[in-house]
């Protein structure tokens, strides 16, 4: 039989008896099977399945069937003669007696093994097909999925960037930070900053969800953390390497973690992906940025990394900017009150200087007067006496404030000089009193002095008076009319001498300024003075090895103290 393409189509029609043996075998049996009809008579059609079906009595079923059913059809492998094996399609019907009685079956077998191969090609060039589209489909999706994400990460470090550059303080520019990492980079994510080289604490802190990040607050502000930790931000920040943990184990975890409560935190949080980057400052690690994915299953690759770093690198050059900004902002806060001061003193300067030349101006306007009129040698001895005296006071006034003025540029350039000799402390007290008798009388105050000598020691004695005129002299301004007492005695192997006015006082608020430069406190601003005398006492004080305090209460009086060791470590001090 041939088909109509060439092709031969191969069927072997043959008739079995009741008991399924072949009774009838023709040509076509023979070309297909192998088979010559002595050979196949009287055999069971089984015969011609493969011997695995003998098993499961796979003839035998379909005899059954043909004969409830009346045919029966099926596909399967077939054995030929020669033991190869072909894909078959059977079609077994029974054989009846008029009166209906079975008397055999026919079989018809046609070889379906080149349709099948066909089929089976094409069913694989279709699976195969299938299969690429899927592939490529995925692949399109993937780089799709790639170029979505760079294109937010873009947009991510955009605006990280615009907050980076923003003139908020830091703090508020870290949580900025770590809120724009959720949940694009991160399901939450915390920024540590190093304090003090040897402390980690939580600048920002973010969650996606509110009751989490209520928890990772509360941890990081109740903990400190384990410096020696092999994993984690210590670790990154004493490497200065970022790191990547791709996928946490549980024993990763357990390294990650900064102790117990941390591991149950991180156990609680589900984190399954982790990278830390640290950050810069001045070329020091001064903190790191932990980002971690938990519940939204996603995971770092090498590319999130590099973005981690970029954040870190950028977050500490904002960081750095900003304290310097800061710092920049302090000097010039600092600056501007330098410049405030020296205004003042210039004005105050000027002012005092003024004041005792207006009376020695006006005394040598008097003789001027007398020589121009002829009347100088009438001058009564009385009034020639007190224009010299008026004189005198102003010079010395004029010469004390200058001293004070030269004094602070020696102090500032570090020339104040001691030339230290034996003096007794008790001895330039009294002189000190004596010289400003009419100082003290002008100012009704009553001076009283306990300091029985000698106390001998080893000090700059002009500039031991210099200090005991200081302290004497303001209180003489700020307690007129009141009493002053000087005391000095060995204390500890040191010398205590005290100055105690009843006046008016000075503010708690003020009393730590009273020994800067330029500095004049209180409400009684009409009392001269350049606010240097306090300063440069202090000064010479602690040139000597010893030191100064003041102890006040407004309106009840003031009293300071100076504590001097008997000898300077050496002869000759320069400040
Ligand atoms: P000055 O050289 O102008 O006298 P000081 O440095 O000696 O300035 O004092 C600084 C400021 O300290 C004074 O302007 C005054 O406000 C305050 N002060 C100093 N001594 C006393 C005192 N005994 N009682 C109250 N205030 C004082």
């Amino acid at each position: 039989m041939e088909s109509k393409g060439g092709d031969e189509i191969q069927v072997s029609v043959f008739l079995l008896d009741t008991q399924g043996c072949v009774s009838s075998w023709n040509e076509g049996a023979k070309r297909l099977m192998g088979y010559e009809s002595r050979e196949v008579l009287g055999q069971h059609t089984s015969k011609f399945y493969l011997s695995d079906d003998a098993e499961t009595e796979k003839c035998e079923y379909g005899l059954k069937r043909v004969v409830h059913d009346g045919i029966f059809e099926e596909q399967g492998w077939r054995v030929r003669k020669d033991g190869s094996r072909f894909w078959a399609s059977v079609v077994i019907t029974t054989l009846r007696s008029r009166d209906g009685n079975l008397t055999g079956f026919t079989e018809v077998i046609q070889d379906m093994t080149k349709r099948r191969e066909v089929e089976d090609s094409l069913r694989a060039a279709q699976g195969g097909l299938e299969r690429r589209v899927i592939e490529r489909t995925l692949e399109l999706e993937s780089a799709n999925d790639a170029l979505t994400q760079s294109e937010q990460y873009q947009r991510f470090l955009a605006d990280s960037g615009e907050i980076l550059a923003s003139s908020h303080s830091f703090p508020e520019v870290l949580q900025s930070i770590s809120d724009l990492a959720v949940p694009m980079l991160a399901d939450w994510c915390v920024i540590e900053m190093l304090e003090e080289d040897t402390e980690l604490y939580a600048a920002a802190v973010s969650h996606h969800d509110s009751y989490s990040l209520r928890c990772l607050k509360r941890f990081y502000k109740e903990h400190t953390y384990d410096r020696n930790a092999r994993q984690g931000s210590w670790d990154v920040i004493k490497s200065g390497k970022a790191r990547l943990y791709r996928e946490i184990s549980d024993s990763l975890l357990g390294e990650i973690a900064k102790g117990p409560e941390h591991l149950s935190l991180l156990k609680r949080l589900q984190s399954k992906s982790m990278m830390i980057s640290p950050f810069w400052a001045n070329g020091k690690v001064i903190g790191a940025i932990t980002f971690a994915f938990s519940d939204s299953d996603r995971r770092y690759s090498s590319f999130n990394l590099s973005i981690a770093q970029d954040l870190g690198r950028r977050t500490g050059n904002a960081i750095e900017r900003s304290r310097l900004y800061q710092k920049l902002e302090a000097q010039t806060a600092e600056l501007q009150c330098a410049v405030q001061v020296r205004d003042e003193f210039l004005s105050i300067a000027s002012h005092e200087l003024r004041t005792p030349l207006t009376p020695l101006k006006l005394q040598l306007q008097s003789i001027l007067k007398c020589l121009e009129k002829g009347t100088l040698p009438n001058l009564a001895p009385e009034k020639v006496q007190r224009i010299v005296h008026i004189s005198d006071k102003a010079i010395n006034r004029l010469t004390h404030l200058v001293e004070d003025l030269l004094d602070v540029s020696r102090i500032t350039a570090g020339k104040l000089k001691l030339n230290c000799e034996d003096v007794d402390l008790s001895e330039v007290i009294h002189e000190v009193v004596d010289r400003y008798f009419s100082e003290i009388s002008l100012a009704r105050c009553r001076v009283f002095i306990d300091a029985r000598g000698p106390l001998l020691g080893h000090w700059d004695r002009l500039r031991l008076e210099q200090v005991v005129t200081n302290l004497l002299t303001n209180a003489i301004k700020f307690s007129p009319g009141k009493d002053i007492i000087l005391s000095a005695a060995e204390v500890r192997g040191s010398v205590r001498f005290t100055v105690q006015d009843y006046g008016i006082g000075i503010d708690a608020a003020d009393v730590d300024r009273v020994f800067r430069r330029f500095e004049r406190v209180g409400s009684d601003q009409n009392v001269g003075g350049l606010g240097l005398g306090l300063y440069i006492t202090r000064q010479i004080v602690s040139a000597h090895g010893g030191v100064i305090q003041v102890e006040s209460k407004m309106g009840e009086g003031s009293s300071f103290t100076v504590e001097l060791p008997f000898r300077v470590g050496v002869s000759e001090y320069t400040a």
